[in-house]
């Protein structure tokens, strides 16, 4: 029987390109990527609408590393689709052999997105994942050259797709009809789509040359603040963030309370000097109950250890803060 790896993105096009497919009486296995930007939830629901496997990939160190240094550049932000799209490819690529898949499909779409999937960038992509001959776009392929597995007889080229452009209506309406309801939004579930987190991945990677999974996980909670070189401070905004926050620190960084107010859980990542310090106290003060009183007492000390250390400090002005937000 022919076998096919369906890359499932967790977004509505990955799944119809399988369904297409496996609705020709062809197998059907997903595979899904996690990363530190991205994880495999939606996949995983999507998977379930169309009963099919689905296998979790976790490229995450071999991704970051192409995420600082893409070959074809990022996006609009910091999201390096045509290198990402390609290793994701070759990965899949890889393990054709371990599942006995004859080819790979991808829910690519010709001109869905103006940079990475015109046709020059589909060409690329195909060409950069090392498996040109062995790739299938089911929604986009009457567009396109057939290709081998059409040529071959695998696939019968008469029931896949035409569609191209940005409009999501002939894709909404194979959803409808094969009872798919429960979808994403388009590109929805990739960190490096959003300009905040982009921008504190930039600040990051500019300043870390190996961040850690926890300095990346960092980037998704507070306010951050890069302070000088050595220093970040982040300022939590609300108590649930103050206690996820908690699961990425490391013991040597500083955590800071006010004293006698409530308010935000304060913390320094990086190697401190004592200027930092006295703002980190200032920035606490600001974002407390206090932040309206000429002095604020601030206790602080490192992560997990008594917080023995206590300072006097003027809440710091909302001017003051906004040089330094990432
Ligand atoms: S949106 Fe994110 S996950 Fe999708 S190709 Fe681009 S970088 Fe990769």
């Amino acid at each position: 029987m022919t076998k096919a790896l369906a890359m499932i993105s967790g977004g509505l096009d990955s799944i119809l390109a399988a369904k297409l497919i496996k609705d020709q009486g062809i197998e059907v296995i997903g595979l899904c990527f996690k990363s530190y930007f991205f994880g495999p939830e939606n996949a995983v629901r999507m998977a379930k609408q169309i009963d099919i496997p689905l296998v979790v990939v976790d490229f995450s160190k071999e991704h970051l590393a192409m995420v600082i240094n893409p070959k074809h550049g990022h996006g609009k932000n910091m999201n390096p689709c045509i290198d990402c799209h390609a290793m994701m490819m070759n990965y899949s690529g890889k393990l054709l052999e371990e599942y006995k898949a004859d080819f790979i499909i991808t829910g690519e779409v010709l001109n869905q997105r103006p940079m990475s999937q015109n046709r020059s960038a589909l060409d690329v992509v195909k060409k950069e994942s090392g498996y040109s001959d062995k790739i299938l776009r089911p929604l986009c392929a009457l567009n396109l050259p057939p290709t081998k597995m059409e040529l071959d007889g695998l696939v019968d080229r008469e029931k896949l797709l035409k569609i191209s452009g940005r409009s999501r209506k002939e894709q909404m309406e194979l959803a409808d009809k094969w009872g798919i309801v429960d979808y994403p939004s388009p590109a929805g579930g990739c960190k490096l789509t959003e300009p905040n987190f982009s921008k504190r991945l930039q600040d990051l990677v500019g300043h870390e040359a190996e961040p850690s999974e926890d300095s990346i996980n960092l980037l998704r909670f507070g306010r951050h603040m890069r302070v000088s070189d050595n220093a970040k401070i982040i300022s939590t905004r609300t108590s649930d963030e103050a206690k996820e926050i908690k699961k990425y620190l490391k013991p040597d960084d500083y955590v800071f309370l006010a004293r006698d107010y409530g308010g935000s859980m304060v913390i320094i990542t990086g190697n401190p000097g004592k200027e930092d310090i006295e703002f980190a106290a200032k920035v606490t003060g600001r974002y407390s109950k206090g932040k309206d009183q000429g002095e604020v007492a601030v206790k602080y000390g490192r992560f997990m250890q008594p917080l023995v250390e206590v300072v006097n400090a003027e809440p710091a002005k909302d001017s003051e803060i906004e040089k330094y937000l990432i």
